[in-house]
């Protein structure tokens, strides 16, 4: 997690490395630093909090003076938030600076070695072993910085995207990844690093993502050369034209980035679909599928890996696959499946969910089942990341940058995705008819249409939210393809408001959440128009004999669950298949509201990140 921004050329280093930090501040937040050299000083400042508190801490610390610098948001692996354990570390002589995205996983046996050499330490993180086994390795083999950053991540286990400096030698700054994702943007004369291209869109288009095992010097005047880090071969990098735009990372006028995020969704939608599903051609046109067709008609079953909101959108796909394409699925926490020993046969396809595309115990469960021989397809949202890399084929989402830590548009553009798939493997193996084919089609161009009528129940919304704000605890219920919905929305409003939420198969409330209930407790029923529509009735009826607060989510015009109801919100009619697209809605803009009222801080909420690339 965390973000790392650098810049080394001729411009002023200061507002370049801070307001990359603001953009970069959503993958972590508890504290935040800066490091920059002005010609002769060496000046560090760091503190606890977000990356206002480290402007005003500069304000009073440091000269903003020099154009080289390095700056660094936190989220704490190792040693608690404070000023001390965050980034950057300096290393005992005084001499080397680091920041550091990562866990240097054999910290303590380094930590414990470099003592015995007489090295002290101050903060409680591994990132200032790294430094100071740096400066070991340097001093010892009387080698330049960056062969020294070379030996030392030879000898280090873990995950890393590092930038460091000497300050007797200003004019280099060595960087490095594995695991952990690093962009060098390429200026004229000058080079920006950072976790991802946002620090440096309005500087240049041009950017070298450095893979796994690689790392570069970057040299002012003389340019940048990357080399593998195990066997110091040089490495041609390749040179991306980058597409995004300093638009789509601001807020837009909206107050937070997650309700911006929401209120995009039917855009995010359509750009997902676009060119991929023909209606008039009758057709879905997706690359990775249609040149690994066999791979997937073969497939023996289908393993979908996941965290979090992915793994939501995952249980989605699981009904659609099963449901169209009678392809046996089963969705996995990648966490919990890389370790489990799990078997895997090159008969399997696996599909790895994740917005970032680099989710660490994702990349892990990809990069394990590849080894056995499965075939692997890849749904991420952010170009170029690894687990687009490290896939043998994939779908992007197409949803624009997510920047609000609780994902809203990468949810329904990776329900979008896959269902395209899906309805596509179903259309090749002959379980859909062309009919209901065609029907699919049609109503999936409709929805970002419809999505944009559901966000007009957003008024109603913050009224129901004034009333339940204060409620302790919240259930949610749905079935059949709303029940990985109603995880999705006990998982927005744990994760924004800090109120504790349970999502639950609404039949299994009987089973356990039925006796929490009582008139304190608001339960959200997802109950629109579907299969099981009747015995949804019956769950609410349960739910009202025993006095619980009602919240229904239904189809437009319906009276039954509206009469039992203590609040319903509307969403359009749509195929059953493609309601959690619409039954998501008005769930996410509960969770904002609520939040908002509360006063919490919706797009940084507390020990979140928007990037898991920890494990
Ligand atoms: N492991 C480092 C620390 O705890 C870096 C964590 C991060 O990626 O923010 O300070």
């Amino acid at each position: 997690m965390c973000g790392i921004v650098g810049y080394i050329g001729h411009r002023e280093a200061y507002p370049i490395v801070i307001e990359g930090l603001k953009r970069l501040e959503y993958r972590g937040y508890d504290s935040a630093g800066i490091a920059l050299f002005d010609g002769t000083d060496l000046k560090v400042s760091k503190t606890k909090g977000k990356v206002s508190d480290l402007e005003e801490r500069v304000e009073t610390q440091i000269s903003k003076s020099g154009n080289l610098g390095i700056g660094h948001t936190r989220w704490a692996t190792h040693g608690v938030p404070n000023d001390v354990n965050s980034h950057p570390h300096v290393s005992n002589s005084g001499d080397l600076v680091i920041i550091h995205n990562g866990i240097i996983e054999n910290y303590e046996s380094l930590k414990k070695e470099l003592i015995k050499r007489g090295y002290t330490f101050k903060s409680d993180t591994d990132t200032e072993v790294l430094i100071n086994l740096i400066e070991e390795v340097k001093t010892i083999e009387g080698v330049k910085l960056g062969k020294a950053v070379q030996i030392a991540l030879n000898q280090v286990v873990g995950a890393y995207a590092i930038a460091v400096f000497d300050k007797n030698k200003p004019e280099e700054v060595v960087v490095a990844r594995l695991g952990s994702p690093l962009a060098v943007g390429i200026g004229e004369d000058e080079f920006f690093i950072a976790s991802d291209a946002s620090p440096f869109i309005e500087y240049t288009k041009n950017a070298i993502y450095l893979e796994d095992e690689e790392m570069a010097i970057i040299r002012f005047h003389k340019g940048i050369k990357v080399r593998k880090i195990k066997d110091d071969s040089l490495v041609d990098p390749y040179i991306q034209e980058l597409q995004l735009n300093l638009e789509q990372i601001e807020k837009g006028g909206y107050e937070h980035f997650m309700l911006k995020e929401i209120h995009e969704q039917p855009k995010a939608i359509t750009d997902t679909f676009r060119g991929r599903l023909l209606r008039d051609e009758a057709i879905i046109k997706m690359g990775g599928i249609e040149d690994n067709m066999k791979k997937f008609l073969n497939a023996n079953r289908i393993i979908i890996v996941a965290c979090g909101t992915s793994w939501h959108a995952g249980l989605v796909a699981e009904y659609i696959f099963e449901d169209l394409a009678r392809i046996p699925v089963e969705v996995e926490y990648a966490s919990e499946f890389r370790y489990r020993n799990p078997v895997i046969t090159e008969n399997d396809v696996l599909i790895a969910i994740s917005q970032s595309g680099e989710t660490a115990d994702t990349l892990a469960a990809i990069k394990m089942a590849k080894s056995k021989g499965a075939f692997v397809f890849g749904v991420c949202n952010v170009v170029g990341s690894s687990i687009a890399r490290e896939s043998d084929a994939g779908a992007y989402t197409h949803a624009g940058p997510e920047i609000g830590v609780a994902s809203t548009k990468a949810f329904t553009t990776q329900i979008t995705v896959l269902s395209l798939i899906a309805l596509r493997l179903a259309r090749a193996k002959g379980t859909i008819s062309s009919s209901d084919f065609r029907r699919y089609l049609l109503e999936m161009e409709m929805i970002p249409e419809k999505v944009e009528k559901a966000l007009e129940s957003d008024a109603h919304i913050q009224e129901v939210s004034e009333i339940y704000k204060d409620a302790a605890n919240f259930l949610y219920l749905g079935r059949g393809y709303n029940f990985p919905v109603a995880l999705e929305g006990a998982l927005k409003l744990k994760e924004i408001s800090y109120i504790h939420a349970e999502g639950y198969p609404a039949a299994e409330m009987k089973h356990g959440p039925i006796a929490l209930i009582d008139e304190n407790m608001p339960i959200v029923v997802i109950a629109t128009k579907a299969e099981h529509y009747d015995k949804v009735i019956s769950n609410i009826q349960e739910i009202k004999s025993r006095k619980g607060k009602i919240i229904g989510v239904i189809t437009e015009g319906d009276t039954i669950v509206r009469d039992l109801a203590d609040h319903v919100i509307e969403v359009p009619d749509t195929i059953e298949a493609l309601s959690p697209l619409l039954t998501t809605i008005p769930l996410q803009l509960l969770s904002y509201h609520i939040a908002v009222m509360l006063d919490k801080n919706v797009d940084q909420p507390r020990n979140l990140a928007k990037s898991v690339t920890v494990e």
